[in-house]
């Protein structure tokens, strides 16, 4: 992408770059850090102008208002090396979208897009190097924003910190993972802040993720708040279920967020004929296809992990396991989505967007 800069933005290089200290091999998520990382400022009423500098602590009063009442939200998306050494961002429109919608709903100020988008593509400019090449394995963005305003009375923050952090990560895969169906805890309810990424909603969910562990499962799938009958997200990622040759994941709504990932998998199915519904489904309607075989795959679709299949599913002390499904509409949708995003395949959507 051209940068025409608008901004001046202050960049504070390292004086020796610490990529020879990484061992690429053996990356583990999200732990290792690029040289540098940006911040910016809300003061006065303003955004002020954004600084790059050598990645590193950052000071913070205790009396800051995020630690006391946890006014932040962040976005997760990725980078990706093609053949030719080239860099691409995968739909970065739509993170800034929701970065200022989670903000709005927090009662963030939103962030001026040529500060996010001038600010990104400065900071990767500068640590391109970082990003692996091998397929599946990308540069991790992380922006994010806090109120930093020092004072413990409860109303929003009047000052905030905006910051973008960059991991190299490998591919991400686990092996298949076992949820178990949520009956008492939720993860969000109507009029609340489960659109929002929300740092707060990742904080509540890890007490009854650590009880669904100790009782064999790696995830939840969570249900409405209200019944418990409707199926709704599979931890932090959309949740896509297969009866027969159909692909079903719920619509969203105040409840459910609005991934990136789940609506280009939506897009690849309708681009390539495969019957795709975006309606509510219930749990009754879960556990039936699993009795009569008609329930062919689950999976979860997030940025981090892409697609993460599900070998089977919990629900009232039953364990219903899923059938091993050759050519499962999960390996083929990562396919799809990586070889777009490594810029292996066309990109007929104009989804990507060159560094
Ligand atoms: C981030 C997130 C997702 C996935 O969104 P992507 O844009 O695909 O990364 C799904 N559910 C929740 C709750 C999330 O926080």
């Amino acid at each position: 992408m051209q940068q025409h800069n608008t901004l001046p933005i202050e960049i504070k290089p390292v004086k020796s770059s610490n990529i020879d200290q990484v061992d690429f091999d053996n990356l583990s998520f999200g732990n290792v850090f690029t040289d540098h990382m940006l911040t910016c400022d809300y003061v006065d009423g303003k955004w002020q102008n954004p600084v790059i500098e050598p990645y590193g602590t950052i000071t913070i009063s205790p009396g800051a208002r995020v630690l006391h009442y946890g006014q932040a939200i962040f976005e997760g998306m990725k980078a990706y090396r093609d053949e030719q050494d080239d860099i691409w961002l995968f739909r970065p429109e739509e993170n800034f979208l929701r970065f200022n919608k989670s903000s709005v709903r927090l009662a963030i100020p939103e962030v001026p897009r040529e500060v996010f988008f001038e600010g990104l593509l400065a900071l990767l400019n500068l640590d391109k190097n970082w990003c692996p090449k091998d397929y599946g394995d990308s540069l991790y963005i992380r922006p994010f924003v806090f109120g930093s305003q020092v004072g413990v009375s409860a109303a929003p923050s009047s000052s905030y910190k905006f910051m973008i952090l960059l991991c190299p990560v490998k591919a991400y895969y686990k092996g298949d993972i076992k949820v178990l169906v949520a009956e008492h805890y939720s993860r969000a309810a109507n009029g609340g802040v489960g659109a929002a990424k929300a740092a707060g909603n990742y904080g509540a969910q890890f007490y009854p993720t650590n009880l669904a562990k100790e009782s064999g499962y790696d995830q939840i799938i969570w249900t409405d708040d209200c019944s418990h009958h409707y199926l709704e997200e599979a931890g932090t990622m959309n949740v896509f279920f297969r009866i027969n040759d159909t692909l079903i994941t719920a619509p969203t709504s105040d409840r459910i967020l609005d991934g990136v990932t789940r609506k280009s998998v939506i897009a690849l199915a309708q681009r390539d004929g495969l019957p795709v519904e975006v309606r509510k489904i219930t749990v009754s309607e879960l556990i039936d296809a699993a009795k009569n075989k008609s329930l062919k795959e689950i999976f979860g679709a997030g940025t981090a992990a892409v697609i993460s299949p599900v070998s089977g599913f919990g629900y009232k002390n039953e364990y219903y396991d899923l059938p091993k499904v050759e050519d499962s509409y999960a390996k083929r949708m990562k396919k799809s989505l990586l070889d777009i995003q490594h810029n292996k395949a066309e990109d007929t959507f104009g989804w990507t967007l060159k560094v």
